[in-house]
């Protein structure tokens, strides 16, 4: 028996995007606390929300941090909003899973890009009900341009699937709104869609509906059992498209396999 002489490359690469979807994670706690309130998220450095003291560099490692100062800031001991962990843990699962699947390439950059609008996405849209433009728009953009430049998906893959994304959905809220005479769908979820089209292709939009419409559903279910039956109760649906979005892009192929298989 003889010990491995040093870290293979693999595992290197793992170390790497642990740290890197750590960093980022941090910085798309500032843009969800920033964006909104329409503040640059480049300055000033973060500071604590109550005491307003700003925050060390050796108090600001993602997640670490967080855990040695046992969720309270170092200054006025008031609580860290568990968003800060959450957010940077997502983060590097993220990482570490695009890692694994795409290993370091444009590929990863492309998907991690991806990911992290949807956090932000997700977590403003559970905060104030809105999908900010500022991220979902350019998102189309830059999908549609970087479907140039990797390999998974294809410029017409990614342009159909921004008109399939947009042009569903905004029938599915026209619809919905002349049944029942009130909005159901923003037309913020509709940019989210295009995007989502624009990074994963037109068959992903097909099953990230299928999907969110599902998991939102039972989760309608859910908090109407739970909180009465008020269904004017509006569940912001950003959140179940950015889920649904995650999980075709790493089950996508699968799902429409087995679905394929089921229905020979
Ligand atoms: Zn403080």
């Amino acid at each position: 028996m003889r010990f491995a002489p040093c870290i293979e490359e693999r595992d290197m690469w793992y170390i790497v995007s642990i740290i890197f979807g750590g960093m980022i994670g941090s910085f798309l706690n500032v843009c969800i606390c920033r964006l909104p309130k329409e503040q640059s998220i480049v300055w000033p450095g973060s500071h604590c929300p109550h005491c307003q003291k700003p925050i060390r560099f050796y108090d600001n490692i993602p997640l670490v941090s967080y855990f040695l100062l046992r969720g309270r800031c170092r200054y006025c001991k008031r609580p860290i909003s568990i968003q800060y962990p959450v957010v940077e843990g997502i983060a590097i699962l993220s990482s570490l899973f695009l890692i694994m699947r795409f290993g370091p390439s444009l590929s990863f950059l492309f998907y991690f890009a991806f990911i992290a609008a949807l956090i932000v996405i997700t977590v403003i849209d559970l905060y104030h009900q809105i999908i900010p433009d500022v991220i979902s728009l350019p998102g189309v953009g830059v999908g549609l341009l970087a479907s140039l430049l990797v390999p998974e998906i294809t410029f017409w893959n990614s342009l159909i699937g921004i008109l399939l994304g947009g042009g569903s959905l905004f029938l599915v809220a026209t619809l919905y709104q002349w049944l029942f005479k009130r909005e159901g769908m923003g037309g913020g979820d509709v940019k989210l869609l295009a995007m989502i089209g624009a990074f994963l292709g037109w068959k992903a939009v097909i099953l990230t509906i299928l999907l969110s419409s599902l998991i939102g559903s039972i989760t309608g279910i859910f908090i109407m059992v739970l909180k009465g039956k008020d269904s004017k109760y509006a569940i912001p649906f950003g959140p179940f498209l950015s889920l649904g979005a995650v999980i075709s892009l790493f089950y996508g192929e699968s799902l429409i396999r087995w679905y394929l298989y089921l229905n020979r």
